[in-house]
């Protein structure tokens, strides 16, 4: 069951870090800084500034971080534009992270766990397409596509349901088959053992089992579900009745 924690502890880390997005003039002093520190040869001040600049929420720190990602000349440097990238809550961060992944590329490995991991941070439907078909593209890879399946069971959206199966279905892998069922499980709370199985449990439930939207308050990066239609942000809602940002749909505990 450890994978049913990682969820609530990452938005617990999330919420720790950042406070409300920040505006042009908060961003633009932030990316001023950046190019600063940034412009040096030592990998490890170019990482700390990358780490530096994921603190401010903007779409155009996701710009900048976009650009290290796929341009810094060292891996490590790349894998901590990918980290900062999970921890932002513009959802054209969760496409950047995406169309880094290269699935088969054994040089790319470090980075492709780098970008599942911040894509599970992201904690968004939109992030699952891109997990998906990188499971997809790796399912003889036992180390890359466990990650990418303990990436989807952490969100846990039932848009993955139907290509988890699939996987587990093909497969007799020690890692992958464990993997696929913890994922599995995650998403729907049901312990079950085989694709088979699955199969028909989702056969039965798919449409009818009840659904819970997530969505993230845009005051404090906190996320939270919506029970009725109209129920207003637990965090802020009393000052910004329309708060939120849509994350995901997720099917009913129990
Ligand atoms: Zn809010």
């Amino acid at each position: 069951m450890r994978i049913a924690l990682i969820a609530p502890v990452l938005t617990l880390v999330l919420s720790g870090i950042a406070l409300a997005y920040a505006t042009d003039a908060e961003a633009d002093a932030a990316l001023a800084t950046f190019k600063k520190e940034y412009a040096t040869k030592d990998e490890g001040l170019r990482a700390k500034a990358v780490q530096t600049l994921g603190g401010t929420q903007h779409k155009k720190i996701v710009d900048a971080l976009a650009g290290v990602l796929q341009k810094d000349s060292t891996e490590t440097v790349r894998t901590f534009a990918a980290r900062a990238l999970g921890g932002q809550w513009s959802p054209t961060a969760v496409d950047v992270l995406g169309r880094a992944l290269k699935p088969g590329d054994p040089q790319a490995e470090k980075l492709n766990q780098a970008v599942l991991a911040a894509l599970a941070s992201t904690d968004s439907d939109a992030a699952v397409p891109h997990l998906t078909s990188f499971l997809k593209a790796s399912k003889t890879d036992p180390s890359c596509s466990s990650s990418a399946l303990s990436a989807l069971g952490a969100i846990g959206s039932p848009k993955a349901i139907d290509d988890i199966i699939e996987v587990l279905g093909e497969t007799k892998n020690k890692v992958i088959v464990p993997a696929a069922q913890a994922a599995l499980a995650s998403i729907t709370g049901q312990q079950l053992k085989t694709a088979d199985e699955y199969k028909t449990w989702w056969g039965v439930n798919k449409g009818k089992k009840k659904t819970v939207q997530v969505f993230r308050c845009e005051g404090t990066g906190r996320v939270f579900e919506k029970t009725e239609k109209d129920a207003k942000c637990p965090h802020d809602g009393d000052k910004n009745p329309k708060c939120g940002i849509a994350l995901k749909t997720k099917l009913e505990a129990k």
